[in-house]
């Protein structure tokens, strides 16, 4: 398969399900995102534009009027004293879950309204606030990434549909907040409002899980490189669900160093190689009868355009039939570049 560029969720999915990971991330072609994705997706935007109107407040701190220009929420402006008030906390929710209510195709009523805030104010609360993007030194809300790793086995060269796509694997993502602690030392902060659980294994993610997560070592890499003036740098995550769903807020704070990096890098190249060599993605469940096919893949939900077949029955014949190349000419989504182009030299 092709790869030129490995997310946190990419990492993941492939351990999910390979049929998944080269739909998704080859071909290009995008889920639907569910009622809880959204829901979360809500929460976080609360949690950023409040980190962004701190920062704002930070930066100018003369002005009486604190502004953020959000992609999705677009301009919101407020008198200083707000930021501080639960009624403009309780405003922020309505005004995140309106936004992207009016694109979803979910209907979120009064009660899923109640989680989405109970979610934020339960971040916001925690252990006496410590979460809370308003009180901290914020350095960075939101930051994206997109990091080449200057290694020779992460070199790559293709030829796509009769053009040659050649470059240098990147690994690319979002924080959901980087917050400054003292000269030497900041503090990354990632909302999780899903279960607290690995989807591949089933597997409960504690502290030991955590030390060898590929998302948590692949931001710590990220950040390393994003903030090298700062040797100390700790990993929270915050939970807001146990592995059954269930409200259980609790963060985990890690600190990884130096050695991280390098285990972290020889994590990356054994998986892009494995994803390298395959040319035959392996399926969740043969019988797509398993309940994360049924009830959590797109692909077993919804056919392929103009036939009677389910997205994943589809691909998995032409692949059979037609092998990898024919397949990436032919069911690649219109539009969708996996590679960007690096002139040579
Ligand atoms: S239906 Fe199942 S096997 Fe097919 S892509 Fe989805 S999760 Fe994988």
């Amino acid at each position: 398969m092709l790869v030129t560029y490995v997310r946190s969720s990419s990492y993941n999915n492939y351990a999910f399900c390979q049929m998944q990971y080269f739909i998704t991330y080859v071909l290009g072609h995008q889920s639907d995102s569910g009622k809880k994705a959204d829901m979360g997706t809500m929460a976080h935007k609360v949690m950023e534009i409040l980190a962004g109107l701190k920062k704002f407040q930070q930066d100018n701190s003369r002005k009486k009027y604190l502004v953020v220009e959000d992609d999705a929420a677009g301009k919101i402006r407020i008198h200083k004293d707000s930021l501080y008030t639960d009624d403009f906390v309780d405003e922020l929710c309505n005004i995140a879950i309106d936004c992207y209510a009016k694109n979803s195709k979910h209907k979120f009523g009064p009660k899923d309204r109640r989680d989405i805030s109970e979610t934020v104010w339960t971040f916001l609360r925690h252990s006496d606030g410590q979460f809370d993007p308003r009180l901290r030194n914020i350095h960075h809300p939101e930051p994206h990434f997109d990091i080449p790793i200057e290694e020779d086995w992460a070199k790559f060269e293709y030829e796509i549909n009769g053009e040659k796509v050649e470059g240098q694997l990147a690994i690319k993502g979002t924080i959901d907040l980087v917050t400054k602690l003292n000269d030497d030392t900041i503090e990354v902060i990632d909302w999780k409002t899903g279960r607290r659980m690995d989807w591949a294994t089933g597997e409960v993610k504690d502290y030991e899980k955590l030390e060898n997560d590929a998302q948590l070592l692949l931001y710590f890499y990220a950040i390393s490189k994003l903030y090298p003036e700062y040797p100390n740098r700790i990993m929270s995550i915050f939970f807001y669900k146990d592995k059954d769903g269930d409200p259980d807020p609790r963060p985990f704070s890690l600190m990884f160093d130096k050695s991280d990096e390098a285990r972290f890098l020889e994590m990356l190249r054994i998986r892009v190689e494995e994803i390298r060599q395959n040319n035959s993605p392996k399926l969740l469940d043969p019988t797509r009868n398993h309940w994360k096919c049924k009830y959590l893949c797109h692909f077993c939900k919804n056919n392929w355009e103009g036939t009677d077949e389910k997205m994943c029955i589809y691909i998995e014949k032409h692949l059979k039939e037609h092998g990898m190349e024919k397949t990436l000419e032919e069911c690649t989504r219109p539009g969708f570049n996996i590679g960007f182009y690096e002139a040579p030299g």
